[in-house]
């Protein structure tokens, strides 16, 4: 077991349901660390680039609006295994399919507005990281 960091974002329906707190505390209950944390309202441009491995896909417009149609809580969790960790606790893509007591089951509105992002791999969680925050702002 090893401790890692993801990059986790709180979608803007989210945001705008208020549920910021309730989202967190799923984090915390499951001893996932918040070590850095910022709301922002992402440009278009960010969320073009943020998202840039869909840019082919067809939801892949309807996305990056939504991205920036309110705003976003994004973070650094950090614990054991967190990239896999939180995707356990965030559950699947769809919340349709998602398992009972995960974030995107219990919040998610459809398989676009999911409530949250969460990296999928080690790797793409220190790019996506980078993306959002500098080496000081990550306070373990
Ligand atoms: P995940 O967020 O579970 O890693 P993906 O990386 O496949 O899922 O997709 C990124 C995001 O794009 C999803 O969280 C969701 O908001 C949106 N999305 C994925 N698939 C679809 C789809 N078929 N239709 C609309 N939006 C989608
Ligand atoms: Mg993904």
């Amino acid at each position: 077991m090893a401790i890692q960091r993801t990059l986790s974002i709180i979608k803007p329906d989210a945001t705008r349901r208020n549920l910021t707190g309730q989202i967190n505390a799923r984090f915390e209950e499951n001893d996932l660390r918040i070590v850095a944390q910022k709301r922002i309202h992402m440009t278009r441009s960010q969320a073009e680039g943020f998202y840039a491995v869909h840019a082919e896909r067809a939801f892949f417009g309807d996305l990056c609006d939504f991205m920036c149609s309110g705003p976003v809580v994004v973070q650094v969790l950090e614990g054991e295994n967190a990239v896999t960790a939180n995707r356990d606790i965030m559950g699947a893509t769809n919340p349709a399919n998602a398992d009972e007591g995960t974030i995107r089951k219990d919040f998610g509105e459809s398989i676009e507005a999911n409530s949250v992002h969460g990296s999928d791999s080690p790797e793409n969680a220190a790019i996506e990281i980078a993306f959002f925050f500098s080496q000081t702002e990550l306070v373990g």
